[in-house]
């Protein structure tokens, strides 16, 4: 547990977003909570991930999630891990949008080297239309 790479979770306390500022100290070890010393608010360690509130182990949630994004069904997952379909697509939807807030955070912030960029586009044709979908990508960052 490092407090210095967390910040508060509480969007109305002015540390919100304010990494190493030293504004959160361990609250508890054993339950893995933190405190800011702002607001005084305690948040757990998961807080904002795809493993908060979860009480499975992490690496399954990892391995799930791992299995998803490469494009195995649901379905399979279910049958090889006794996971209920629910379950799995929770654990989607949250990691889901845990990378999205990385995203927003990271490279919508401006926060990616862009020395080198691969950019690709797809052009499909639909009933009515054409639609183009445009990527990129950093090489570096991965981002
Ligand atoms: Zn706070």
């Amino acid at each position: 547990m490092d407090p210095h790479q967390r910040f508060c979770n509480n969007r109305s306390c002015w540390a919100y977003g304010r990494v190493g500022e030293g504004h959160i100290v361990i609250h508890s070890k054993k339950e893995r909570r933190y405190k800011c010393k702002r607001c005084s608010q305690t948040f757990s360690a998961t807080k904002g991930t795809a493993l908060y509130r979860s009480h499975m182990p992490h690496d399954l949630v990892a391995a799930v999630v791992t299995l998803l994004a490469y494009g195995c069904p649901p379905q399979a997952i279910v049958a090889a891990f006794s996971l209920d379909e629910r379950t799995i697509y929770r654990w989607q939807l949250m990691s889901g949008r845990h990378c999205q807030r990385v995203h927003e955070h990271i490279v919508q912030a401006g926060g990616v080297l862009l020395a080198q960029v691969q950019a690709d586009e797809l052009r499909v044709r639909v009933v009515g239309g054409v639609m183009w979908l445009a990527s990129a990508i950093s090489v570096t960052s991965r981002l």
